[in-house]
């Protein structure tokens, strides 16, 4: 018998630090696109783990695999070479089109490698010091010093300082206003395909392009961040591959493995050849073989169901309702988004209290910046379960 919630909930803020403030429910286990509390009160998901969840929960063919690996090996660090390393790399670079990649256990850690990558390859090119990174205001790459440094967010920084030197900020969509951060030190521009904690602010192909091209002619490498956007959530493998915007490094995280925490940086070829080397960067658990038979597992479903494909189709599905919602709510300011990355702009009242609502009615959504409902389902959504969550969010609001 399961411990009642309230027990469970007390206990876990008797032990946990308190760095969220959680909703007070606790999720038990999950099937398909629904997850289920203790209580066994049932949820649709559209949340998906802060989009991580992009199989969903039980996927054929994911659990099987994972507990396969189990049986085999789990660690080895990287002393020495593994077999799903390998073959999770391999696939990587094959569905990005890039050379290299650096297996890490978070996407804070992916930025951190992504950043010492842009400082190595200019460094080895003038031996400066004091090189610097564009990154964009109302961006968000994560918690760790680096990550966060160049986290255009005010109320994240402010406690932490100092942080790491060389970074400016700029506005996204804003060309000019990249340039204009542009010196001669620049090493590296960093920024999210579609901004996700943000507010779901995806990149115009004008300023994308832009930014590719100053970072061409300025011999800068160019990051972009996928964490949240990539992994075919916005109906291509990778957000960049709609623009036909390749860039130096990617980062990647949340949906790589599909629940098991895993993260890359991957490099194309120019920053794999000119930047870290042996004794540059290393970890322990990154790479490992359970983490990576999971990428492996993942990347392989992919291709095996069509989940790109489907994600388009679904994508498309869910912008229609959307668009419907937000043309019959006047509290709806705007849609926003790509495919199963979507979000709500809210006016006039606080999205918390949808959220909440959307609870009671048996639905997960979540929230960005401080005024968008935001719509990240598991990949594998269909059309009723999109039918579903509006019925369920028009009784929300
Ligand atoms: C979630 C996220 C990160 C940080 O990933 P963690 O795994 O939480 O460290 C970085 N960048 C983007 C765009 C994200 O959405």
């Amino acid at each position: 018998m399961t411990e009642n919630k309230e027990t469970i909930m007390k206990r876990a803020e008797e032990a946990v630090l308190h760095t969220y403030n959680r909703y007070p429910l606790v999720l038990e286990k999950g099937e398909g696109v629904y997850l289920y509390d203790t209580e066994g009160k049932q949820y649709l998901d559209f949340a998906a783990g802060i989009a991580v969840q992009g199989l969903g929960y039980h996927y054929p063919g994911y659990d099987e695999a994972l507990k396969a690996q189990i049986d085999k090996l789990m660690h080895t660090s990287n002393l020495f070479y593994n077999i799903p390393a390998m073959e999770a790399a391999e696939k990587l670079t094959k569905a990005s089109g890039m050379s290299k990649v650096f297996f890490t256990n978070s996407g804070t850690e992916a930025i951190e490698g992504a950043l010492k990558t842009a400082r190595k390859y200019a460094w080895l090119k003038d031996r400066r010091d004091d090189h610097e990174i564009i990154a964009m205001r109302h961006s968000f790459h994560g918690r760790s010093m680096g990550a966060l440094s160049v986290t255009g967010n005010e109320a994240y920084q402010a406690p932490f300082r100092p942080l790491i030197g060389g970074i400016r900020f700029a506005n996204y969509n804003d060309l000019e206003s990249v340039r204009a951060q542009i010196t001669e030190r620049t090493c590296g521009i960093i920024l999210e395909t579609i901004q996700g904690e943000g507010g779901i602010y995806p990149a115009t192909e004008e300023f994308l392009k832009g930014v590719k091209a100053l970072c061409e002619e300025h011999d800068i490498l160019l990051i972009l961040d996928e964490i949240q956007c990539g992994m075919g959530r916005t109906g291509h493998m990778f957000a960049w591959q709609e623009y036909g915007v390749k860039p130096n490094v990617m980062t990647c995280a949340k949906a790589l493995g599909c629940g098991v925490p895993v993260g890359a940086f991957v490099l194309d070829e120019k920053a794999a050849n000119g930047s870290l080397a042996p004794g540059d960067h290393g970890t322990t658990y990154g790479g490992n073989p359970f983490a990576c038979a999971a990428v492996s597992t993942v990347l392989d479903l992919f291709e095996r169901d069509g989940i790109v494909e489907h994600v388009r189709e679904a994508g498309a599905y869910l912008t229609e309702r959307l668009d419907e919602l937000a043309e019959r709510y006047d509290f709806i300011e705007e849609r926003r988004g790509k495919g199963l990355i979507q979000g709500l702009a809210i006016q006039g009242r606080p999205v918390s209290e949808i959220v909440v609502k959307s609870q009671e009615m048996g639905l997960l959504v979540i929230t960005a910046g401080n005024n968008v409902l935001r719509l990240v389902p598991p990949l594998i959504i269909e059309k009723q379960h999109v039918d579903e969550m509006i019925e369920k969010l028009i009784r929300a609001f």
